[in-house]
C-alpha cells in the first residue's frame, strides 16, 4: 500500500496563517510587531534566494523584516558590531545569519554573540544546552519543523525505535534531541557509521538529512515507517531530490515526506514561530 503523504506546504501554510492571527491579536492588544533581522554576508545565489524567501514570508506573517546585507568583504568586527546594535534594539526580537558566511568570517563567534533570547535559528551554545538538558527554549527550526509534521500523523514517537541519518549541527543532532526528548529510542549515522542499510531497516522512523540525492534506498525501509526526508538536491536536469529514494519508499514507508513540498516549506515557518515566540514569551530572560 502506498504512503500517505506529509504534505510540509499546507502544514506549514496552517502554521504560517495561525501566527499571523496571534500576530493580529498582539497587535490589537497593543503589543509591538515582531521584528527578524536576518543578516546576509557577502552575494552568495542561494542565500540571497532564502533571504528573498524570508523577507516575504515575514510581510506575510506580519512581522517587520528588518534584515542587513552587508557586502562580502565586511570585516568580522563589523558584523560583531551590528549584531551587538540588533541585540540591544528592543523592536528586534529574532536575529539569524545567514549561513555560509565568507571565509574570513568566524560563524561560530558571531553566532556565539547573538543573544540567545533572540537567536531564533536555535544555535547558539545556550540554546542548544537547554535541549540537551530537556530544557529547549529555542529550537532548530528544521528538526522543530519535522516534529510539528510528525505531530500531524497521530502516531506517538514514546518508544518508537528513530533513526536519524546525518549528525550536522543544524539538522541531525539537534533532531537526535527532540526525538529522545519525547522518548524515542535514537540512534543516530553518520558518514563513518557501518551497515547503514541494517540501520535504517530497523526504524520506525526514519529522519535522513545527509545531502547525498537518493541515497537512502527505499528498500531499506522497513514495512510501515514513517520516512522524513529533509535533503533537498538539484540534480544535473533542474530536478530537486531529496536523500530518500521516493518512489520505492513511498511503496512501504506508512507515512513519507515528498521532495519538493515536505519539510522545506516548515523550515521558514518554524523560524516565524520561534521569532513570534522571542517577541511574546517572557519565559527566557537575555543573559
Ligand atoms: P552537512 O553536510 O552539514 O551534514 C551532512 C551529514 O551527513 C553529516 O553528519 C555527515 O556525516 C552525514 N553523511 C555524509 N555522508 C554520509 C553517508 N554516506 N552515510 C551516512 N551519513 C553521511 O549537511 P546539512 O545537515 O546541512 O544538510 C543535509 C541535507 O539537508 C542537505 O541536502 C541540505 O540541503 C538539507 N537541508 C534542508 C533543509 C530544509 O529546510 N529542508 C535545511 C537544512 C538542510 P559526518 O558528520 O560524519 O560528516
Amino acid at each position: 500500500m502506498s504512503a500517505q503523504i506529509l504534505d510540509g506546504k499546507a502544514i506549514a501554510a496552517e502554521l504560517r496563517e495561525s501566527i499571523r492571527q496571534e500576530v493580529d491579536r498582539q497587535v490589537a492588544a497593543g503589543n509591538s510587531r515582531p521584528g527578524l533581522a536576518v543578516i546576509l554576508v557577502g552575494e552568495d545565489p542561494a542565500s540571497q534566494v532564502y533571504v528573498r524567501n524570508k523577507k516575504i514570508a515575514c510581510e506575510k506573517a506580519g512581522f517587520n523584516d528588518v534584515s542587513e546585507v552587508l557586502p562580502a568583504e565586511t570585516t568580522q568586527e563589523e558584523v560583531l558590531a551590528l549584531i551587538d546594535k540588533l541585540n540591544a534594539d528592543p523592536e528586534v526580537h529574532g536575529i539569524i545569519v545567514q549561513l555560509p558566511v565568507p571565509d574570513h568570517i568566524d560563524p561560530e563567534e558571531i553566532i556565539e554573540r547573538i543573544d540567545p533570547c533572540k537567536d531564533v535559528d536555535g544555535f547558539h551554545p545556550y540554546n542548544v544546552g537547554r535541549m540537551a538538558t530537556r530544557m529547549p527554549i529555542m529550537a532548530p527550526c528544521t528538526p522543530h519543523g519535522v516534529m510539528t509534521m510528525l505531530s500531524k500523523t497521530g502516531i506517538g514517537l514514546r518508544g518508537l525505535d528513530a533513526v536519524v541519518v546525518g549528525a550536522s549541527n543544524i539538522v541531525g543532532v539537534p533532531q537526535l534531541l527532540e526525538l529522545l526528548n519525547e522518548r524515542a529510542t535514537v540512534t543516530i549515522c553518520h558518514s563513518a557509521t557501518k551497515n547503514l542499510p541494517e540501520k535504517v531497516a530497523q526504524a520506525d522512523l526514519v529522519v535522513v538529512g545527509v545531502g547525498i540525492p537518493e541515497m537512502v534506498k527505499g528498500e531499506w525501509i522497513k514495512p510501515g515507517a514513517i520516512v522524513i526526508d529533509v535533503g533537498i538536491n538539484r540534480l544535473e536536469d533542474g530536478r530537486l531530490v531529496g536523500d530518500v529514494e521516493f518512489e520505492v519508499a513511498k511503496e512501504r514507508a506508512s507515512w513519507i515526506t515528498p521532495v519538493p513540498g515536505g519539510v522545506g516549506p516548515m523550515t521558514i515557518a518554524t523560524l516565524l514561530e520561534n521569532t513570534m515566540k522571542a517577541a511574546y514569551k517572557l519565559d527566557c530572560k537575555s543573559k
